[in-house]
């Protein structure tokens, strides 16, 4: 099984990595959908990312059909958590950057542990409540409610992913 079938897009680096094609990263945890590797720059004793395997560009390109994914990533980095001997599950953060506060295009769930411990310096790039970082939770009662995250932001009609153009604020 070599995810065959699934759109590798060439130039995106976590594309690269879900498939086993960037040798300087390790994955961590890996299903048929979805893979689990250290962030580069970790602001956390734990830091990882989890990606699905297909190539989708941010949680902005997400609708109603995509609960199922959102809850399995978040379920698999908490997996991840456990596994590496976090035991207060209380005490971690899950979540997704919103565009244009990406750095790779490509949807990534940031989990950190524990959240007590994240470095003051880097802090302001999680804050849940805060237009650049959405919890798995807040993205999840968007979806269900078919909500845009942000206010203003147009999603419908939007085919033009990978570019930002469209974003003044
Ligand atoms: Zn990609
Ligand atoms: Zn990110």
């Amino acid at each position: 099984m070599a995810g065959s079938g699934e759109e590798v897009v060439e130039s995106c680096v976590f594309c690269l990595i879900a498939n086993d094609r960037d040798k300087t990263t390790t994955i961590i945890k890996k299903t048929k959908e979805l893979v689990c590797f250290r962030d580069i720059n970790p602001a956390a004793p734990h830091h990882y990312l989890v990606v699905p395997i297909q190539h989708i560009v941010s949680c902005h390109a997400l609708h109603k059909g995509h609960i199922g994914l959102v809850e399995r990533m978040s379920e698999f980095g908490k997996a991840v958590l456990r596994e590496q001997g976090i035991a207060d599950m209380n005490d971690i953060r899950l979540g997704f950057h919103q565009p244009p506060y990406t750095s790779v295009n490509h949807l990534h769930l940031h989990v950190l542990a524990p959240s007590s411990q994240i470095l003051e310096y880097l802090d302001h790039k999680f804050i849940p409540k805060s237009d650049r970082f959405v919890t798995d939770k807040r993205l999840l009662k968007h979806l269900k409610r078919n909500d845009p995250l942000v206010k203003g932001f147009k999603r419908k009609g939007e085919n033009s992913e990978g570019t930002s153009s469209g974003i003044s604020r």
